[in-house]
């Protein structure tokens, strides 16, 4: 079987019955979007069709510049665009994320922009949809990688706060997803102390408080006197625990979460004295779980580390190839 109608083109992936990109890296005609992060979904585009919760998302990062038609569709409704019958599945990897499935003249292919296989509370779980080719990411496409579950690193979390009641802990987290599944994580695990958030975080984890999420009580860093946070649990975008912001704290216990924190190595580098492995991507085992339950015939494998993945497929008799998505390399995570 040849699915030579979906291809890499200059702006990016390219269904040419369809005449759309998917999550293009350079403003298009029309894009179908997976999800909210800022490496699928670019503005500019003309026409947009995503989720609802992935365009609110658009919308608030890019206003008027969202794109001109944006067009909503909800999971498991199915969309004609010429001869394409389009439709979106739950990813499980941030709000609004969906998995593509593409129908041209009963080939099936599905694009799953970036996902996960583990309890979120911030989005639908990710659904196993049946397909002849499958396209997969491989962030963490190596064996290493397999992530414990998240209550154990956030109890980590919650044990050192125990252990340290007068150092304020400031623990980055990616500003999409990571925090908003940290927060109501904590508070599942009964953490019930107000959480303070750094500038950065506060406009998606309002975006998803007007959509129903409840966080409990937050509170911005930036209205509290420096003092009054030791003991205390501050969220910031990872970016800011390296720069002058984070000094403002009077010895404070850094952490990171996130899936490359599996390397400790990493985290020594860049200072994390907590590395807390919590991701929004499939570890390891996931990619060969989510393999095993797609069951396609070929594996197309996009950004990561492709090879590992690749040659495990292989091994298990399935067809697979890279399929190099420029503007991808190191996911945000
Ligand atoms: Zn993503
Ligand atoms: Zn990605």
């Amino acid at each position: 079987m040849t699915v030579d109608w979906l291809k890499i083109k200059d702006h990016g992936l390219y269904c040419e019955p369809g005449g759309f990109y998917i999550d293009p890296w350079r403003p298009a005609e029309y894009a179908v979007i997976t999800h909210g992060h800022a490496d699928h979904a670019r503005p500019n585009n003309k026409h947009v069709l995503a989720t609802s919760g992935t365009i609110e998302i658009m919308k608030h990062r890019y206003r008027e510049a969202c794109g001109e038609k944006i067009q909503p569709l909800p999971y498991y409704h199915h969309l004609q665009i010429k001869d394409i019958s389009v439709s979106f599945y739950p990813a499980g990897h941030v709000w609004g994320s969906a998995q593509v499935l593409l129908d041209y003249r009963g080939q099936r292919v599905v694009v799953s922009g970036d996902y996960k296989r583990r309890y979120d509370p911030t989005c639908e779980p990710f659904e196993p949809v049946s397909c002849e080719v499958f396209i997969t990411e491989a962030t963490f496409g190596l064996p290493v990688f397999t992530h414990p579950d998240d209550s154990l690193e956030l109890q980590k979390l919650i044990d050192s706060m125990k252990s340290y009641p007068d150092r304020p802990h400031l623990v980055g987290c990616y500003a999409l997803g990571k925090c908003q599944r940290l927060l109501l994580r904590l508070r599942q695990l009964g953490y019930g102390q107000p959480i303070y958030l750094h500038g950065a975080l506060e406009g998606l984890t309002q975006l998803y408080h007007q959509h129903g999420f409840d966080f409990g009580e937050l509170i911005l860093v930036s209205t509290i006197d420096k003092k009054q946070l030791n003991g205390q649990l501050i969220l910031c975008p990872p970016s800011a625990l390296a720069d002058r912001w984070s000094r403002r704290f009077e010895d404070p216990v850094i952490g990171l979460a996130s899936g490359w924190m599996r390397i400790l190595q990493r985290a020594k580098q860049k200072g994390i004295e907590l590395p807390l492995v919590i991701s929004d991507h499939a570890d390891w085992p996931e990619l060969i779980q989510t393999l095993e339950d797609v069951n396609p015939d070929q594996l197309w494998v996009t950004h990561g580390q492709e090879d590992a993945l690749i040659h495990y497929a292989q091994s298990k008799g399935y067809e697979a190839k890279a399929l190099s998505l420029v503007g991808m390399e190191g996911e945000s995570e």
